[in-house]
């Protein structure tokens, strides 16, 4: 008696397909199971006879076998729990084998027979799909990923008695398919932080605006209380929609990890705020069986330090390279994974230890400020375009009411964006952040008037060379922020104010 259905690991944050198999023939009574197995997976063994026991089905006294395919992949987590059992179900008789067929199982199993949520089922939906299987048999919590995924049908059972009946009988329940293009209109206008809600700091608005218009990395810089971390909350408003493609991707991230929220996928761009005391694990991804950390939590959305100065130095210089290749590879002895990583990095910090300097209550002495700036200079701050400074509210402000809020902000970005995609068709990159030096010389002309404002400022303010393309790679989004096509006197006055005071 043998009987073959499918199951999908999880590899990365990819799914790859699995053939469960069972024998059960002649010989003395033993149960085996082989195939490059986790622990986790070896004892889905003694889940699956419990739970079979306990659905009241007796193991036949034979020797049983069952094996998971290919070998050489390595199987892991709790989801083979169901796939073990259909399999030797259906090799016993007691699952009709044709009902079993071409269809795909994942589920952990407890002891009494429930059919238990696992992680992960938006990627192998996905991956069934690829592979022509049109039909899955997942955890009813889990049903809602699948049901996103066009082409597909997906069953969400909770008990082993309720899937051998539907199965057997044909009467198993279709979730119904999710359309995501809906909820990703309604999840936008929902959206709840407005900028309008920030009274005041219209300066640190504005360089909140410029930066997420050309994706620049943002630096804010101000006294406790001044607001650093309710702007950075409200990136998300301003960034653009996240389309199907883009929701997925993000999803199947969060699938992996068993971060999604209840019955929903990831509808809103993420905002990761990591604290200070995060190892470099945790921030990059890793460990054993690798796994995403903050910055791929954060792809296609924000990642924001605050308290930079507190993180350790060797944790923030991990995020160079993952900068640069909006990815981050991770390597294990056999094989490399590769997480995505392309976010917008928004990073906070007081002006010192004491948090008031320049003001007259800081207590700190010169030396002392400079050694807390010290800390973020490097690598990751070089890679700052906008740095700005925010305040404590003037009582005048307080009373302010109509600031600008996320629905304006958001226009001009638009306006900003199209520009850029018309500019960077065919180059393979979508902002002005990312323009190399040779695209800066083409796309960001300047009188020569002008030109020679700029070069004033560069001997003036002891800029370095990769200071000077910043504030035209900045001046240029400020620019295209009201369209226009040349890059004029306030623009790089503007940008030049946005410079990173720490590198000089
Ligand atoms: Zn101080």
């Amino acid at each position: 008696m043998f009987s073959r259905v499918f199951s999908a690991g999880i590899s990365g944050i990819d799914a790859c397909l699995v053939c469960v198999e069972a024998d059960i023939s002649g010989g003395l009574p033993q149960f085996h199971m082989v195939g490059l197995l986790s622990s986790e997976v070896k004892e889905a063994k003694e889940r699956v006879i419990r739970a079979l026991s306990n659905s009241g089905i007796e193991l036949p006294a034979r020797k049983i076998t069952v094996n998971l395919s290919p070998a050489g992949i390595r199987k892991q987590g709790s989801g083979f729990d169901l796939p073990i059992a259909v399999s030797i179900l259906t090799a016993m008789g007691i699952i009709r084998e044709e009902a079993a067929a071409g269809r795909l199982f994942v589920g952990e199993m407890s002891l009494d027979g429930q059919i238990n949520k696992v992680n992960g089922i938006l990627p192998i939906a996905m991956k069934a799909k690829e592979e022509g299987i049109h039909s899955l048999i997942v955890p009813k919590e889990n049903a809602f990923e699948g049901a996103v995924i066009d082409g597909i049908r997906i069953f969400g059972v909770s008990g082993l008695g309720e899937l051998i009946r539907g199965l057997n009988e044909g009467t198993l329940t279709e979730t119904e398919h999710i359309s995501l293009e809906q909820e990703l209109a309604a999840a936008y206008e929902a959206g709840n932080l407005d900028f309008l809600d920030i009274k005041g700091q219209e300066k640190a608005k504005r360089a909140t605006e410029v930066a997420v218009a050309g994706f620049h990395n943002l630096l804010y810089i101000g006294p406790p209380g001044s607001g650093k971390s309710m702007l950075s909350k409200r990136i998300p408003s301003i960034l653009n929609r996240l389309d199907v493609e883009e929701c997925l991707e993000i999803s199947k991230i969060y699938s992996v990890m068993g971060l999604l929220e209840k019955d929903t996928l990831v509808l809103g761009r993420p905002f990761r705020s990591p604290h200070h005391s995060i190892t470099a694990t945790a921030l990059i991804g890793g460990n054993g069986n690798p796994r995403p950390g903050e910055i791929t939590l954060a792809h296609k959305g924000v990642l924001f330090l605050d308290e930079a100065a507190e993180f350790k130095k060797d944790v923030i210089e991990m995020l160079r390279q993952p900068l640069e290749d909006k990815q981050i590879v991770i390597s294990r002895l056999n094989r490399n994974v590769v997480f995505p990583a392309d976010f917008m990095l928004v990073m906070a910090m007081n002006p010192c230890p004491c948090g008031y300097f320049p003001d007259k209550r800081c207590s700190c002495t010169m030396s002392e400020v400079n050694r807390y700036h010290n800390r973020i200079r490097g690598p990751v701050l070089d890679r700052i375009d906008v740095c700005t400074g925010t305040s404590r509210l003037a009582p005048e402000e307080l009373e302010q009411r109509d600031g600008t809020g996320s629905v304006q902000m958001r226009e001009r970005i638009d306006l900003a964006r199209k520009i850029q995609e018309e500019r960077f068709a065919g180059y393979g990159i979508r902002f002005n952040s990312q323009m190399s030096r040779s695209q800066i010389e083409q796309y960001c002309p300047l009188e020569e008037g002008d030109r020679k404002l700029l070069d004033k400022a560069y001997a003036r303010y002891h800029m370095t060379a990769r200071g000077y393309y910043k504030v035209l790679k900045v001046a240029r989004t400020i620019a295209d922020l009201e369209g226009s096509q040349m890059i004029r006197r306030e623009h790089i006055l503007e940008a030049i104010g946005y410079r990173n005071l720490h590198e000089i």
